[in-house]
C-alpha cells in the first residue's frame, strides 16, 4: 500500500559516534546516514572522556547530531544555549563486569543518582541494561523515572511489558536480524513503545562488521515485516515515539 513520503526522516536514538571506529570517516558516515532518511542521530557517551568530542559533534552538526552525556557538568560547558542534555546509565550484570554483589549494588547507586538527576533536569535516560532486564525496569519504576529509554534491552518480552506499562521507549538495533530474543521483544511490545537506533559502531545486521547509522533502516524494514505493518507506518510512529521522549529534539530541529 503506498502511503505516500514520510514527512519526517528516521532517528537514531543511540550510537556512538565518538568511537575510535568513527576518527577517519565521520563526515562519509553521516553523509550516508543523511540519504538513508536519518534526520537526527543522539550521539551518547559511554565516558567523561567522550564528552568533549561529543559536545563538539553537536556543534558542527547542530540540530542533527544530539549530545547524551552520563553526568551533569555538561550544563555548564554552554548555559546559552539549549541543550538537548540526556543520561546513559544502567545496570550491567554480565558476569565479566559486574561478578560481585558489591558491584552490582554500585551499579545500582550510580543508576539512582543519575535518575535522580535527570528528573531534577527534566531530562529523559537512555538506559543501558545487559543480563539485567528486570532490574533495570524495577529500579527505574522505584526511582520514579518517567522518560526513559531502554536501549537494545535483551530481557525477555514480559519483563518489557512492565516497562512499557510505565510509559517506557524501546530502541531496536539492527542486530534484530539475527537476534530471537529481538524478534520476540518487537512482537510483544506496541508500535507505540518502539524507537529506531544502531548502536553504531556495535550491534549491526552482521557481527564484527562495523554498523553505520544508515542501517537504521534495517530495523525499521525488520520491525514492519515482524509486525506486518508498512515501513512507513513504522517510519512514522517510531519517529513521533522518539520526538515524545526527547522533546527537544523538535526545537533543536528547527536551528
Ligand atoms: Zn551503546
Amino acid at each position: 500500500m503506498a502511503m505516500g513520503p514520510v514527512g519526517l526522516g528516521l532517528v537514531d536514538c543511540h550510537c556512538h559516534l565518538s568511537a575510535p571506529d568513527f576518527n577517519s570517516d565521520l563526515d562519509a558516515v553521516l553523509e550516508k546516514a543523511k540519504k538513508a532518511n536519518v534526520m537526527a542521530l543522539v550521539a551518547v557517551a559511554e565516558h567523561a572522556g567522550e564528552f568533549e568530542r561529543i559536545m563538539q559533534l553537536s556543534e558542527r552538526y547542530t540540530g542533527f547530531i544530539l549530545p547524551c552525556l552520563g553526568v551533569h557538568p555538561v550544563q555548564e560547558l554552554s548555559p546559552e544555549k539549549p541543550r538537548s542534555v540526556t543520561l546513559k546509565v544502567g545496570l550491567d550484570f554480565s558476569p565479566r563486569f559486574a561478578g560481585t554483589d558489591e558491584e552490582k549494588e554500585e551499579q545500582r547507586q550510580v543508576l539512582i543518582r543519575q535518575v535522580q538527576l535527570a528528573k531534577r533536569l527534566n531530562v529523559p535516560l537512555n538506559v543501558h541494561s545487559r543480563s539485567a532486564g528486570r532490574p533495570t525496569i524495577n529500579l527505574l519504576r522505584e526511582q520514579g523515572a518517567e522518560q526513559v529509554l531502554l536501549h537494545a534491552f535483551d530481557g525477555r518480552p514480559s519483563v518489557a511489558m512492565e516497562g512499557v506499562r510505565a510509559g517506557y521507549y524501546f530502541s531496536i538495533p539492527p542486530s534484530i536480524v539475527r537476534s530471537g530474543q529481538k524478534q520476540k521483544l518487537v512482537k510483544q511490545l506496541p508500535l507505540s513503545s518502539i524507537c529506531l537506533e544502531t548502536d553504531s559502531p556495535a550491534l549491526g545486521p552482521e557481527k564484527l562488521t562495523r554498523n553505520e547509522p544508515c542501517n537504521i533502516s534495517i530495523s525499521a524494514e525488520f520491525i514492519a515485516q515482524v509486525k506486518g505493518i508498512s515501513v512507513e507506518e513504522v517510519q512514522e510512529v517510531t519517529t513521533q515515539n522518539a520526538l515524545k521522549l526527547f522533546p527537544r529534539l523538535r526545537y533543536l530541529l528547527q536551528k
